[in-house]
C-alpha cells in the first residue's frame, strides 16, 4: 500500500463547494470509509483521489507523490464504482486482462495474471462468460478482480456493493475486508450505509456537506471524547 494525504483540496460547481479545503491522511494499508449522506463529496472527494475530476484548490498525495497533476493511469490506483461498468462486448477473462493491456503487458503473463486474480476472487470457471451472463454478485467480483489486477498499491470503491441485496452484501463485505487484509492494500471505500461502514473499516470517515465532520475508529464513533 501507498500512504494518500489530501491537503486543502476543494472542489466548486459553479458557487456551490462540493468539497471544502479537506484534509485527510491515511496510512499505508489502512481501510478508510468515507461515510456520509448523499451529496456530502464523498463520490467527489474519491474522482479527485483517482484523477477523474481534477480540484480546484489544495494537494493530493500517493505515497512520496504529488500526483494532482498525474493522468488517472499514472496514478497507481484501482477503482470501483456501483455500477460495475463491464465492457459487454468482452469475455470476463477479457474484461479483467484489460488493464493489463493498456500497460503493454505481453499476452502469457497477462494470461497468468488473469487466472490468479480470477482464483482470488473465486471465479476462475467464468472467464469464458460474458458479463449479461453473470449475477450482480459474480459482476461486481469481476470489476473487482478487474481493479487489481494490476497490482495497484490504492483501491477507492465507490458504494461498491449499493446495486446488491443485503445478504450478498454483507458477505461481500466480509470478502473485501479479507482481501485487503491479504493484499495490504490501501483502500477508501465510500458508502452512505453506517452499518457497512462500521463492519469493514479500520476508520471512518465521516463526512458533511464537503467537509470532514470526525474520523475516528468504528468503536469511539458518535462517542464524545
Ligand atoms: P456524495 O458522493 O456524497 O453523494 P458527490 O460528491 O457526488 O456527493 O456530490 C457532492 C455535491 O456536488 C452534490 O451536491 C452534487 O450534486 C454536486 N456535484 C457533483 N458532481 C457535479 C457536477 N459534475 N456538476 C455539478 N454539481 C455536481
Ligand atoms: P514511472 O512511471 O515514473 O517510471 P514507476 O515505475 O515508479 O514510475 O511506477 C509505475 C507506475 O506506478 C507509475 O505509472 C505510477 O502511476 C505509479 N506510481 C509509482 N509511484 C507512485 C507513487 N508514489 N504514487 C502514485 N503512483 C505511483
Amino acid at each position: 500500500g501507498r500512504s494518500i494525504l489530501l491537503n486543502g483540496v476543494t472542489k466548486t460547481y459553479g458557487n456551490f463547494r462540493a468539497v471544502d479545503s479537506l484534509d485527510l491522511s491515511i496510512p499505508e494499508g489502512e481501510l478508510v470509509t468515507l461515510l456520509g449522506p448523499s451529496g456530502s463529496g464523498k463520490s467527489t472527494t474519491l474522482m479527485m483521489i483517482a484523477g477523474f475530476t481534477t480540484p480546484d484548490d489544495g494537494e493530493i498525495w500517493v505515497g512520496d507523490r504529488q500526483v494532482t497533476q498525474l493522468p488517472a493511469h499514472r496514478r497507481g490506483i484501482g477503482v470501483v464504482f456501483q455500477q460495475y461498468a463491464l465492457f459487454p462486448h468482452m469475455t470476463v477473462a477479457e474484461n479483467v486482462a484489460f488493464p493489463l493491456q493498456m500497460r503493454g503487458m505481453g499476452r502469457s503473463d497477462c494470461q497468468d495474471r488473469v487466472r490468479r486474480v480470477l482464483d482470488l476472487v473465486e471465479l476462475p470457471q467464468l472467464a469464458d462468460r460474458y458479463p449479461t451472463e453473470l449475477s450482480g454478485g459474480q459482476q461486481q467480483r469481476v470489476a473487482f478482480a478487474r481493479a487489481i489486477v494490476f497490482d495497484p498499491p490504492v483501491l477507492l470503491l465507490d458504494e461498491p456493493l449499493g446495486a446488491l441485496d443485503k445478504k450478498l452484501r454483507e458477505t461481500l463485505q466480509l470478502e473485501i475486508k479479507l482481501l485487503h487484509a491479504r493484499l495490504g492494500l490501501t483502500m477508501i471505500y465510500v458508502t452512505h450505509d453506517q452499518g457497512e461502514a462500521l463492519a469493514i473499516s479500520d476508520r471512518v470517515a465521516v463526512m458533511n456537506h464537503g467537509k470532514l465532520e470526525q474520523i475516528g475508529k468504528p468503536d469511539t464513533l458518535y462517542e464524545e471524547p
